[in-house]
């Protein structure tokens, strides 16, 4: 290293200048620093009297990256020393540099000698009039420096591969291929996890990651090289596959990824079996942007998961319009609750003994939407139930349908023990305030609580914790029954059907259906009916709706009846008409 000290930084060191010896000291260790630990090369060259460049000094970073001992060529001429540089504009630039303190800078400098080769970027300088640093570095090695930073953003650092953002990007860059090439086909599979939860929160975080690291492994070997798997969300993983002959493909992709996740999984351990919903979205099904084509992989993957899981799932228009109408209803719920496009019909509920009676109502929601018309609760309450609005609309429904029958109680004394059923959700018992709530508004509405009878699903009760079978007696104290609903669907445990507040049982209508096919059906239903009697509950039989079916029930000792052959669901102005028709006639409960 042969540099000498710039006069110039001496000056600039005002703490020092009181002594020069230790000023030029200190400037000259400081210089000596600078050149020593800066990352990029540093050259120096002299422009002798006789107008011949001489190399005079280098730094450490500079024989890095030449990968050699630059001190062998210190005192050279510079045609000697990089004779590379002779056929160049460099001896012109360094010369005009060293004497006319000009500066040069180039991005892209092409080296190549016997023993060096490479692309640098330059930046030289004048250090003192008549010498010249000349500073570089590998532009090569800065690429390689910058995918790997990139890559470093783009990966996901549990398992290794691609994160959400590499991704897309894959994705972007399959979309445009499609575009200019007739014959390149690609396929996103979008691969989801069942109950991931449940290992995270029985075996812990370490075990959950255990898990996802083998799972990355495993899908990265059932897929070519030049697929991309990308880990995308917690338990959320796609696969790209790109450039293949046929579609059949991503199927055979997606039967060896469904085998290899087969095999169980040890941590620690313990053989932990994962299963997984899947969606495909083929290259075919057009999208416009990397966001829409992976959105649609997600909807299949989520129609996978809806249907029970484990299962593989297409993309398809049509499921992508259900989805959006689906999200469309979701969204007007609300505003719908709002602006009273809500509206209740009911159902007359008949005890047919010896007299024919009004027992009372089964209070169902309508929704009257401004743009489709009339939705039926077959098709808004399991989307509301999706996304917890049921327990809205079953507050919505309980404080109406109450209303309604304290109404009608005031103006026909005959209706005092006429029992209005309401749907509850089970969804709202769960709920901190559901007891509260349930006060206020049979307060609120001031109907007796004598007079409504809650419909929960047997599936529902069956699903239920000791908290809710203990709010469910505590409303039973109150004064409210209970009836399970659509009674035959579900698998109820007679045990716990005891441990319940119940007096009504209703048959569901697909029984009903089934009693005129066969003696089969007919024993079930005979069945029901002594069990019910046995936890001294009443029967109710549903859709009912013709005669056949109503002597068969009376038959089998069934005695209230709601269905078709009595009357549809009606208007509040046509059920009180209803109610009209019995004012004769004794009601009983
Ligand atoms: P569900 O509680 O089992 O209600 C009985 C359904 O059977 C009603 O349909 C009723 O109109 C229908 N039905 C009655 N008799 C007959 C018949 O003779 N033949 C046939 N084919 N059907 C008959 P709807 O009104 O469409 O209600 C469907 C479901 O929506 C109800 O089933 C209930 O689970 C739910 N739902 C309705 N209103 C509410 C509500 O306010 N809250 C909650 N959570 N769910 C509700
Ligand atoms: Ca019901
Ligand atoms: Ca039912």
């Amino acid at each position: 290293m042969a540099a000498k000290l710039p006069p110039k930084a001496a000056k600039t060191e005002p703490a020092e200048s009181k002594n020069t010896l230790r000023n030029s000291k200190g400037s000259e260790r400081r210089y000596q620093n600078l050149l020593h630990s800066s990352p990029m090369g540093i050259h120096l060259f002299r422009l002798e009297e006789d107008g011949r460049l001489v190399f005079t000094g280098a730094n450490p970073a500079a024989d890095k990256l030449m990968h050699m001992d630059n001190s062998r060529l210190l005192g050279l001429p510079l045609e000697q020393a990089f004779p590379g540089l002779t056929s160049t504009e460099a001896p012109e630039r360094f010369r005009k540099v060293c004497a006319d303190n000009a500066v040069w800078h180039t991005e892209q400098f092409e080296y190549r000698d016997q023993d060096i080769a490479g692309s640098f970027e330059l930046h030289c300088f004048q250090v003192e009039p008549g010498l010249c640093a000349c500073m570089f570095q590998d532009r090569s090695e800065r690429k390689i420096m910058e995918t790997r930073l990139r890559h470093l953003t783009q990966q996901d650092p549990l398992t290794g591969i691609a994160n959400r953002t590499m991704c897309l990007e894959r994705i972007g860059i399959a979309l445009q291929r499609a575009k200019r090439r007739a014959d390149y086909r690609h396929a996103i599979i979008y691969i989801d996890l069942d109950r991931f939860k449940n290992i995270n929160d029985t075996l812990g975080h370490t075990a959950g990651d255990a898990v996802l690291v083998d799972v990355a492994r495993r899908l990265r070997a059932s897929v070519r090289e030049l697929d991309t798997v990308a880990r995308i969300g917690s338990d959320e993983f796609v696969v790209l596959m790109e450039e293949f002959d046929s579609y059949k493909r991503p199927i055979q992709a997606i039967k060896r990824i469904r085998y290899s996740l087969s095999e169980p999984f040890v941590v620690e351990g313990e053989q932990i079996t994962v299963t997984a919903s899947i969606g495909l979205a083929l290259g075919q099904d057009l999208a416009g942007s990397a966001e829409e084509a992976l959105r649609n992989a997600n909807l299949a993957m989520h129609h996978a998961k809806a249907l029970g899981r484990n299962r593989i799932k297409s993309f398809t228009q049509s499921l992508l319009r259900q989805t959006l109408s689906v999200v469309r209803l979701e969204n007007d719920m609300d505003r719908g609750l709002a602006r009273g496009e809500f509206f209740l019909e009911f159902q007359p509920i008949l005890r047919l003994g010896k007299t024919r009676q009004l027992f009372g109502f089964e209070a169902l929601a309508r929704w009257r939407h401004p743009e489709r018309g009339l939705i039926m609760p077959g098709e808004f309450i399991p989307v509301a139930e999706d996304s917890g609005k049921v327990v809205e609309i079953g507050y919505w429904a309980l404080r109406e349908a109450s209303r309604i029958l304290t109404k009608w109680r005031e103006r026909y004394p005959h209706l005092k023990d006429a029992m209005m059923s309401v749907n509850l959700s089970p969804q709202q018992v769960p709920k901190v305030d559901f007891l509260p709530r349930m006060r206020e508004i049979l307060k609120d509405t001031r109907l007796p609580a004598q007079n409504l009878k809650l419909e929960v699903t047997e599936t529902a009760l069956m699903q239920s914790g000791s908290s809710v079978i203990a709010k469910l007696h505590e409303l039973r104290a109150m004064g409210v029954s209970f009836s399970v609903d659509d009674f035959g669907t579900g698998y109820s445990s007679l045990a716990y059907l005891t441990r319940l507040p119940l007096d009504h049982l209703k048959i569901d209508l697909s029984f009903v259906r089934m009693l005129e096919v066969g003696k089969d059906n007919l024993e079930i239903v005979r069945a029901i009916i002594q069990l019910a009697t046995s936890l001294r509950m009443d029967v109710v039989a549903e859709g009912v709706e013709n005669a056949t079916q109503h002597d068969i029930l009376t038959g089998l000792g069934c005695e209230y009846f709601q269905g078709y052959l009595f009357s549809r669901p009606l208007s509040e102005d046509r059920a009180e008409a209803f109610v009209q028709t019995f004012m004769s006639e004794a009601i009983s409960s």
